[in-house]
């Protein structure tokens, strides 16, 4: 089963992935987490879209498309996956729609009031990837990975200007893709403002699962 998560940013498409994805028995591809590993690792990919990153831009299209081609070849993604963060344009969703058939959508809806909230508690540990909230997910002990002990870090582009500016992006270049896939009749809308075990019933209530 292939499906793509659609949403703002901040409305818990990665919590709720990693909530389901040992049910469904399929990886969780997350292109944001892509492009961090590359930075990370100070690739010549991960060099050219750092400050993009940063900034809450998009990545370019082609990219971010070849990315993505890369990985999906891989074995774990033969029966199928979990698309996070991508599509993110409509160039993006006419290639992805050459490379797999999309089984489903699933639309997260949340305010941009509860967006903002959500986006500016997120903190994260780099190395396994693991998400928190100050308030609404905190560690056992503030500001360290449950796992490791590791010091949880604060994205970038989770401080309030490329927040501003990650949502404009949101609404000028991927909320169109809301209506491109009602049309094709793949859309399921959810409600992503209860709690994560909440929503990742919604979610699989949304797949007849
Ligand atoms: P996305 O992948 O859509 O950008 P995340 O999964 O990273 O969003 O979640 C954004 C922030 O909101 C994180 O700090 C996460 O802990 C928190 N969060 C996610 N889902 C919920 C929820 N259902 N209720 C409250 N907080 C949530
Ligand atoms: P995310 O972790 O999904 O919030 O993505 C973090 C950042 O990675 C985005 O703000 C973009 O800069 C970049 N990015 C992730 N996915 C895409 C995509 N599909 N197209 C372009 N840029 C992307």
């Amino acid at each position: 089963m292939n499906l793509v998560l659609l949403g703002p940013p901040g409305a818990g498409k990665g919590t709720i992935a990693g909530i389901v994805r040992e049910k469904l028995g399929i990886p969780h591809i997350s292109t944001g987490d892509l492009f961090r590993a590359a930075i990370k690792n100070e690739t010549p990919l991960g060099l050219k879209v750092k400050e993009i990153l940063a900034s809450g831009e998009l990545v370019p299209d082609s990219v971010t498309v070849d990315m993505v081609k890369e990985r999906i070849a891989q074995s774990d993604c033969k029966n199928g996956m979990i698309l996070d963060g991508f599509p993110r344009t409509v160039y993006q969703a006419d290639e992805l729609a050459k490379m797999v058939k999309i089984d489903h959508v699933i639309n997260f809806s949340l305010s941009e009031e509860s967006v903002v909230k959500r986006l500016s508690g997120r903190r994260m540990c780099v190395s396994t990837g693991k998400i928190y909230h100050i308030i609404y997910n905190p560690p056992k002990v503030e500001g360290k990975d449950d796992d490791t002990g590791e010091p949880l870090i604060q994205r970038d582009d989770d401080k309030e200007d490329a927040i501003r500016n990650r949502l404009k992006v949101y609404q000028e270049s991927t909320e169109p893709l809301i209506t491109y896939y009602k049309e094709k009749g793949l859309l399921r809308t959810i409600d992503a403002s209860a709690a994560p075990d909440a929503v990742a019933e919604s979610f699989l209530t949304a797949l007849n699962l």
